[in-house]
């Protein structure tokens, strides 16, 4: 996870789908764009970090398999394990009103058998092989994944392509199952007023686009669920030609492309069916929200709507402002004692007890940029509100430094090298590159093109897009708690997957 990039671990689980894989923290390109606006330049080399090269790093390489679905390798032989990972095209926003629920629904129930194999046994043999698994549900894909010895990876291949193609359970399991996930919704979810108020923030601010629903689907919903819901939403996305095959670790690149041929390659090829656009119209006016809920503190966040990083080469000016947007967020938080940090949270007159941002500039969908904030005690979410909002007019106003540009691209550069040295984490980012149609080398270039953003840009996206018009504000009304309540589940842990 790039902090640079995201939320602080409560916020960003919160606020970007519980379910989050976490690992979508975007990324971008490899030449730097000619700026010819006669603008001030970004900072000087010499006060950036070197880019290492690592010597002989092998790249991934990508294949079309004979039914269309992906295979993407990247052989890492630094230890003798492999992750290996299925990711599909089909998360919340792929679902219809009434069915909310139903991909994180499914993912769940992809551990229940096939024609061949029994509920249970797929996890029982992954175990058997020395292996770790999971699975992950997010708005924009649904994936799995098990770290394994890399000579068992033949196996699990075996075993996760029977389940892409035959996954069958009885009614039975469905119904065991259904309660599991309500329960999911309820501990993270219904219990966590900063979860309430998210997603409502989100059904707000989003009123055509399926973002505006959440990933765990309404309560309603996963009420009414059948299960002829979940094998219909199956059929329909788990097409070979709406996948890929994800492998990192010490493999060979030709022995690991037979396999998946062997296995994946059969899967009889099908249509992928066609999406409907329902694009979010432009918000023309203030929106805002209060949520009454028992909890301890106030809680505000502020939801402006921003434009998509959607290439990483040939960039649009929406991609530029993207780019800029995502070093706005860097600076105002992305480093112990960065702006909001600093500006709220400090000395006898602070605001508030946490401050963050994000700018959630990647995803099939819509983008927001977000400013949230803890009011301190004796403040109220209005005088956060008010802080926050001046952070980013202070930027309008006065712009940034180089030097303070320089450190946060250091921030950066530092943890996407040290992810690097995840496997696990080389994969997610392969992986949500392909569904997101980007290059899969978009780290790189990413880091290359935070580069060339200039203190210029990065003041006039803070004076283009944090008007009123497109905001939305959402505030936690604190409630007296129950002690008699049921007990407050623990907040799901920060930047791994959660099945
Ligand atoms: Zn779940």
């Amino acid at each position: 996870m790039k902090r640079i990039l995201t939320l602080s671990p409560s916020l960003a689980a919160l606020l970007r789908g519980v379910f989050c894989a976490g690992a979508l923290a975007l990324s971008g390109l490899g030449t730097a764009w000619a700026d010819d606006s006669g603008a001030a330049p970004p900072p000087p080399a010499d006060m950036l970090p070197p880019i290492p090269a690592i010597a002989g790093a092998a790249q991934a390489q990508q294949f079309t398999l004979a039914n269309g679905m992906q295979l993407i390798v990247l052989p890492d032989r630094r230890a003798p394990t492999a992750v290996h990972m299925v990711w599909v095209r089909a998360g919340a926003m792929d679902e219809v009103d009434g069915t909310s629920g139903v991909a994180h629904v499914l993912e769940h129930m992809m551990f229940k058998g096939t024609k061949t194999v029994p509920p249970g046994e797929f996890s029982r043999r992954v175990a058997a092989l020395g292996g770790q698994e999971n699975a992950f549900t997010d708005r924009d894909f649904t994936g799995y994944y098990q770290q394994i010895p890399a000579n068992r990876l033949a196996e699990v291949m075996r075993l996760e392509a029977d389940r892409f193609a035959h996954n069958a359970w009885p009614d039975a399991e469905f119904r065991k199952e259904i309660e599991v996930v309500k329960e999911e919704r309820r501990m993270r979810t219904e219990d966590q007023p900063r979860a309430v108020l998210s997603e409502q923030l989100f059904a707000t601010s989003f009123m055509v686009s399926p973002y505006r629903r959440p990933v765990v689907g309404w309560m309603t919903d996963l009420d009414a669920m059948t299960p002829d819901d979940v094998r219909a939403f199956h059929r329909q996305w788990y097409v070979p030609a709406n996948a890929a095959v994800v492998v990192v670790g010490d493999v060979d690149v030709t022995q690991v492309r037979a396999l998946a041929e062997k296995y994946y390659g059969r899967i009889p090829a099908r249509a992928v069916p066609p999406r409907k656009p329902r694009a979010e119209p432009v918000q023309v006016g203030l929106r805002r929200i209060e949520v009454k809920a028992p909890a301890e503190q106030a809680f505000v966040a502020l939801a402006f709507h921003v434009p998509t990083l959607r290439h990483v080469d040939a960039l649009t000016d929406e991609d530029r402002d993207a780019l800029a947007l995502m070093a706005l967020s860097a600076v105002l938080s992305g480093y112990d004692g960065a702006r909001l940090e600093r500006a709220l949270t400090q000395g006898a007159q602070r605001v508030a007890d946490s401050a963050d941002s994000a700018a959630m500039v990647s995803g099939r969908g819509p983008s927001l940029f977000l400013l949230m904030g803890v009011p301190a005690q004796g403040r109220s979410a209005q005088e956060v509100e008010q802080a926050l909002r001046a952070e980013v007019a202070r930027i309008a106003h006065e712009g940034v430094s180089a030097q303070e540009l320089a450190r946060v691209l250091t921030q950066w550069t530092a943890s996407t090298i040290y992810e690097r040295d995840s496997l696990f984490a080389r994969a997610m980012d392969l992986g949500s590159n392909w569904v997101l149609g980007l290059p899969l080398d978009t780290e790189d270039r990413l880091l290359a093109l935070l580069r060339s953003v200039t203190p210029q840009q990065l003041q006039q996206v803070a004076a283009r897009y944090f008007g009123d018009d497109q905001l939305t504000v959402g505030t936690l009304v604190p409630q007296p708690i129950d002690p008699n309540a049921r007990r407050k589940a623990q907040a799901p842990a920060m930047g791994g997957p959660i099945r």
